[in-house]
C-alpha cells in the first residue's frame, strides 16, 4: 500500500481558517504593500516590520500554495507539517507582529499617484496606498485537463516532483511534459523510482545536455508524439491511457504516480500589462528584487527564480524586504527601469 502523504492540488486546497489580526487602513500611506500571502509575501512582511517599516499584506489565502500541500517535509526546522499547519504558523508570526492582513480579497487594480505613492484597488472596493509594492503573488501549476487528473490528485497525481518524489521509492513513475522542468524531474525521479516513463505529446524541448543524461539511464523510457488521455485508479493511480499519434494506437502504461511538469502560470494580476517578463511570463527582477516599474518589487514563484519551493520563496521575500528597506532608507531614485540589472541593492 502506498504512503499517501501526497500533496493536494489547486482544486483541492485545504481551507484557510486564518482571518488576520487587523485590517489595513485606507487612510495610511504604508511604507510597503505586499500583494500575496504565501511564504514570499509573509516573510517579506516579517522582515520589513522588524526593520521598523509600516507594512500591510493583501492575499486572498494566507499560506498561498502551502494550503495545496498535504505534507511539507522539506522546510528545515519544522519536521513534518501539513501545509495547513505551516500556513498557520507563518500567519501566527505575522499576527504576533501586528501586521495588518486583508485576506479573502484580491488586488485587481493599481495606479501611480503623485509623490511616488502607489495606490492599490482591492475587490472589497477599498483603496490602499504605499511608497513601495512587493508582488509575491506566486504561480499556478498548469494541468493536463484530462479525466482522472483531479480525481486522483492527492492519490498519485503530483505537481511537484521535488516535493513528492521521495514518497514513491521503487515505484513506476510517469512524467508528463517535454521541457526542462520535465527532464529535470525525470532525472531526479530516476534515482528514486524503479522505472520512469517521460511522455511528451510533441517533441522534447528540454536542453540537449539534460536529454543526453536521460538517454543514458536504463530505467528511463522517453515517449514523443504521445498524448496522455486518461489517468485511471481506484484508491490511487494504477495506470495511464495514452495515444501514440504516429502509429495511431492507444495503449495502457501501468504506473503508481504521475508527475505533471508542464509549467506554471505566474499570477501577474493587474500589473500584467506593465511588467517586464521572460518567455515563461515570470517577472524579471534584478538582484535587489526590483521590477521594471519604479517602486514595485517582486519575489518568490512569480519571478524567474529557478526553483519553486517554500524555503526559496521565503528567502526571496526576506531579500526583497531588505532591499526595499534599503531603498526607503537611502531614498535612492525610484526612477530606474530594466537597465537596473547592474545596480547594487
Ligand atoms: C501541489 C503543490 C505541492 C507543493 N509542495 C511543496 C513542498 O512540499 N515543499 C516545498 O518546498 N514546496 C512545495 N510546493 C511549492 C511551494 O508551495 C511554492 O514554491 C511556494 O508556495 C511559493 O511561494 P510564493 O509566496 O512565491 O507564492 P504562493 O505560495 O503561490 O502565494 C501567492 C499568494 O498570492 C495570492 N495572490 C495571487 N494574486 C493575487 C492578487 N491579485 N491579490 C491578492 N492575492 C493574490 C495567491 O492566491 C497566493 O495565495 C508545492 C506546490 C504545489 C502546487
Amino acid at each position: 500500500m502506498l504512503d499517501l502523504h501526497l500533496n493536494l492540488t489547486p482544486e483541492k486546497p485545504a481551507p484557510s481558517m486564518f482571518t488576520g489580526p487587523v485590517a489595513p487602513d485606507e487612510n495610511v500611506v504604508y511604507d510597503l504593500l505586499v500583494i500575496g500571502a504565501g511564504p514570499a509575501g509573509l516573510n517579506a512582511a516579517l522582515y520589513a516590520k522588524r526593520k521598523g517599516r509600516n507594512v500591510a499584506v493583501f492575499g486572498d489565502r494566507v499560506g498561498g500554495q502551502m494550503l495545496n500541500t498535504s505534507m511539507v517535509e522539506n522546510y528545515i526546522g519544522t519536521s513534518q507539517n501539513s501545509g495547513y499547519e505551516l500556513s498557520q504558523k507563518f500567519g501566527n508570526d505575522i499576527e504576533a507582529l501586528g501586521i495588518p492582513i486583508l485576506s479573502g480579497y484580491l488586488i485587481d487594480g493599481w495606479q501611480q499617484e503623485e509623490d511616488d505613492v502607489i495606490k492599490l484597488y482591492a475587490t472589497n472596493r477599498k483603496q490602499y496606498r504605499g511608497k513601495t509594492v512587493l508582488l509575491a503573488t506566486g504561480s499556478t501549476p498548469r494541468k493536463l485537463g484530462i479525466p482522472g487528473e483531479i480525481e486522483l490528485a492527492d492519490r498519485g497525481v503530483s505537481y511537484c516532483a521535488i516535493c513528492d518524489g521521495p514518497l514513491f521509492k521503487q515505484k513506476r513513475l510517469i512524467v508528463a511534459g517535454g521541457g526542462n522542468a520535465a527532464a529535470e524531474a525525470a532525472l531526479d525521479l530516476a534515482r528514486i523510482g524503479r522505472e520512469v516513463t517521460v511522455v511528451q505529446r510533441s517533441e522534447f524541448r528540454a536542453d540537449h545536455i539534460l536529454m543526453a543524461e536521460l538517454e543514458k539511464l536504463d530505467n528511463v523510457t522517453l515517449l514523443t508524439q504521445t498524448q496522455i488521455e486518461r489517468i485511471n485508479g481506484e484508491e490511487h493511480v494504477e495506470n495511464i491511457e495514452v495515444y501514440d499519434k504516429v502509429r495511431g494506437e492507444r495503449y495502457v502504461i501501468e504506473a503508481d504516480a504521475v508527475f505533471v511538469e508542464i509549467g506554471h502560470d505566474p499570477n501577474l494580476g493587474p500589473f500584467k500589462m506593465d511588467l517586464e517578463v521572460n518567455d515563461n511570463g515570470e517577472i524579471i527582477v534584478d538582484q535587489c528584487n526590483r521590477t521594471n516599474i519604479p517602486g514595485v518589487f517582486a519575489a518568490g514563484d512569480v519571478t524567474e527564480t529557478m526553483y519553486k519551493q517554500i524555503v526559496i520563496a521565503a528567502a526571496d521575500g526576506a531579500q526583497a524586504a531588505l532591499s526595499i528597506n534599503n531603498e526607503l532608507t537611502t531614498g535612492e531614485s525610484r526612477m530606474q527601469t530594466a537597465a537596473h540589472k547592474e545596480r547594487n541593492c
